[in-house]
């Protein structure tokens, strides 16, 4: 049964109480409390056509300007431009709560006029990440190791096409198995209800189609009350998120809000019934951050672990073969013969040793 705007509406309203705030004051609530003190860690990763709005949208979402120093390229350097990819970190405090955030933007993104590779550098971004925390695990600092994986894609949709592009489409199935991918309809005000609803069907029904795998709400458990599952069935009912993005405050009927004002009315960032920013906003903050963190630890990376596992694995058959069939020649007396086979073996048992210890104490 699907709901009415009104109630929809409703529902988003009381799950963001506290307007002052962005949210993440509730992460204490979602994690054990030892992580508290070190700060949480963040990585959300923006992609999609320039122009959609991306930056506005970030800055919108945190209350900041994240992109102060930003240079927007010209026509010229945006044809050739390669993928440009800038993280930008930024510590902010709520009721005493840390939150260290980085957005990794990729500027230029389907911008340059060979676009068929653009999100290689993408996914290349997103492994070097995890090639960089597998190191560190297996290293001897395992205590102090920064998280840079990126957590959670923002992958924003142009409005003005008929549902997905075959770039949108290539993109998010070269990274659906790396990162949480969040699919966003962006610049919802320059469409209608009825206009933004089909298009939402369309690209929904057209990422099933393409087996695309985005990032999937956790279930809701059966014990929990109504509002858990009206709130959980909410989510999934509005993929793709129809956003709006302002950075400058506008001021109607003695308010004042975040929003555009264009010569017909205004439109409210804030305000369920225009779009789904705060949806998205508390979903992304309030609710589900630790989940995202979850199941980039326990699915993505751990996929990505396991292949590099199993090459190793893999090299160790191989050598063990050359070994068999060419055993090369003796041992130089007084020299001793290294022990590759050993050692790969020695470093295989500690990672996966380590790997238990750090998947019992971590969050
Ligand atoms: P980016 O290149 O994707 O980061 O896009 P920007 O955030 O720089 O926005 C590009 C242009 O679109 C700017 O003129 C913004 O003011 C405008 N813009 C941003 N968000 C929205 C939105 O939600 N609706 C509309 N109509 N325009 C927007």
């Amino acid at each position: 049964t699907s709901l009415s705007v009104d109630q929809v509406s409703r529902t988003v309203q009381s799950m963001d109480q506290d307007k002052e705030y962005v949210g993440f004051a509730t992460l204490p609530n979602q994690v054990h409390r030892k992580t508290v003190k070190k700060g949480f860690t963040f990585t959300l990763m923006v992609a999609g056509e320039t122009g959609l709005g991306k930056s506005t949208l970030i800055n919108s979402l945190f209350l900041t300007d994240l992109y102060k120093d930003r240079k927007v390229p010209n026509a010229e350097e945006r044809i050739g431009q390669t993928v440009d990819i800038v993280k930008h970190t930024i510590g902010i405090e709520e009721k005493g709560i840390k939150l260290w955030l980085s957005i990794v933007d990729t500027p230029g993104f389907g911008d340059a006029v060979n676009n068929t590779a653009s999100w290689k550098h993408v996914e290349d971004y997103i492994d070097q990440q995890f090639e960089q925390y597998f190191r560190d695990e297996s290293g001897l600092n395992r205590k102090n190791i920064k998280d840079n994986r990126v957590h959670c894609l923002l992958y924003f949709i142009s409005p003005f096409g008929h549902g997905l592009r075959p770039i949108d489409v290539e993109c998010m199935k070269a990274l659906h198995e790396k990162v949480n991918i969040i699919p966003l309809l962006a610049k919802a005000d320059s469409l209608t209800h009825a206009e933004a609803y089909s298009k939402k069907s369309k690209i929904r029904e057209e990422i099933k189609q393409f087996g695309i795998n985005i990032y999937q709400f956790p279930e809701c458990e059966s014990d929990e009350d109504e509002d858990s599952k009206r709130q959980e069935q909410i989510l999934k009912d509005s993929i793709p998120f129809a956003v709006i993005g302002s950075n400058i405050q506008v001021e109607s009927k003695g308010r004042k809000f975040r929003g555009r004002s264009y010569p017909w009315g205004v439109v409210e960032v804030e305000n369920p019934i225009h779009s789904d920013f705060l949806l998205l906003r508390n979903m992304l903050v309030r609710t589900h951050m630790q989940d995202l963190k979850d199941v980039t630890r326990e699915t993505h990376y751990e996929n990505y672990r396991a292949q590099c596992i199993q090459s190793m694995t893999r090299m160790m058959v191989q050598e063990r073969k050359r070994r068999w069939v060419e055993p090369g020649p003796p041992p130089t007396p007084g020299r001793r013969r290294p022990l590759p086979l050993r050692k790969m073996q020695e470093v295989l048992e500690r990672i996966q040793e380590q790997m238990q210890q750090s998947q019992r104490g971590s969050c």
